[in-house]
């Protein structure tokens, strides 16, 4: 990498004395060049629904329309609303991802509810964005896993979500759960998609970074989605891998790690009435 930079500063230190400090700058620089393409690229993210809703204030504001057109519009800008709500809400859980500390032990989640909630998000997505996907879950295992709920829902159906969204109708979505020989558990979304290419792969965690960004807006990506799973995945001890090629489709996993898996309790059965 880089040769380090130094600073160095002489600071007056009783008679006449002066105190030597030196520090390493260059990951204070990094840090500081992270920061501001941080805030370009929200400031960027914000400014183009903001234009659009602005637009349509003012025609609506100054043109006699008719109503057909005025619904039309209002449309247009409920959806550039939607738009920037979903950057907030997403912007809000990495910080708090990035801001507080790993979930503690004793919260156990079955994968079973999660798989189950995942697809129900996912089926609904499908549906909005009027993809006919094969879109196939398989019975999840009967284990548990160490984490938080929510955290552990929104990185799976943020994968289910890309899936979806980056899959042409047509295409198939198969998820799946395996547990693996060191007594983890993964967590598995394999599509038919357009793949990525082996240079894009490793960047895909970062925030904002889009291969195509034009097809992540129409879908109503963020570019934060990835970089929301590495984080959640992170804490929780696990790994994201990433299988993919242009043309072959893409493969999504969420490992967890071995110690943290127990069997599901079963709910006690119903009594008959
Ligand atoms: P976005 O909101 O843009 O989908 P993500 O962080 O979820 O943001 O994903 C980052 C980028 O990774 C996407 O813009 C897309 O280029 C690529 N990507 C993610 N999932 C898939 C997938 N299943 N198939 C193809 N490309 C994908």
């Amino acid at each position: 990498g880089r040769p380090a930079r130094v600073s160095v500063q002489l600071h007056p230190y009783g008679q006449g004395r002066k105190l030597l400090l030196s520090r390493d700058v260059t990951a204070v620089e990094q840090a500081e060049a992270m920061r501001r393409d941080f805030v370009a690229n929200v400031s960027h993210e914000i400014r183009t629904p903001l234009t659009v809703l602005t637009g349509f204030i003012e025609t609506l504001q100054t043109l006699p329309l008719e109503q057909a057109d005025r619904t039309r519009y209002l449309g247009l800008m409920g959806q550039q609303g939607a738009r920037m709500q979903t950057l907030v809400n997403d912007l809000l859980t990495l910080s708090r991802l990035e801001g507080s500390p790993a979930p503690g032990a004793g919260e156990w989640t079955p994968v079973g509810a999660l798989t189950a909630q995942c697809e129900q998000e996912g089926r609904a997505l499908a549906q909005v964005l009027g993809k006919s996907h094969e879109l196939r879950f398989d019975p999840a295992p009967e284990v548990e896993v160490a984490g938080a709920q929510a955290e552990l829902l929104s990185a799976m159906s943020n994968l289910v979500s890309n899936a979806v969204r980056y899959t042409p109708a047509g295409g198939a979505i198969h998820v799946q759960w395996r547990l693996l020989a060191d007594g983890g558990a993964e967590f598995a979304v394999r599509d038919t998609g357009p793949g990525v290419a082996p240079e894009h792969i490793p960047r895909l965690t970062e925030r904002f970074y889009r291969v195509d960004r034009s097809r992540s807006r129409e879908t109503g990506g963020t570019g934060l989605g990835l970089a929301i799973v590495k984080h959640v995945v992170q804490r929780h001890g696990g790994e994201l891998r990433i299988a993919s090629a242009p043309g072959a489709g893409s493969t999504f996993a969420i490992q967890l790690p071995a110690s943290r898996l127990r069997p599901a309790v079963r709910p006690p059965a119903e009594t008959a009435r």
